[in-house]
């Protein structure tokens, strides 16, 4: 379960709900309500799937 940092949205996702992509900074999701990105970070698991898991978000490097 994702739930999307923007917090005036909040909504939920089910991590196949979203389309997860990497963007150059790592994997991340974008909010299908709202568009706002959020990290994750990818774990292979024992049987060889890629699963996902939410991860604050970085400090903006600007
Ligand atoms: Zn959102």
């Amino acid at each position: 379960m994702f739930v999307c940092g923007n917090q005036a949205c909040g909504a939920r996702w089910e991590p196949d709900e979203v389309q997860i992509r990497n963007e150059g900074q790592g994997p991340v999701f974008r909010c299908p309500q709202c568009g706002a990105r959020n990290h994750v970070e990818a774990r292979t698991a024992r049987d060889g799937t890629t699963v996902y898991r939410q991860v604050a978000a970085k400090p903006a490097a600007r």
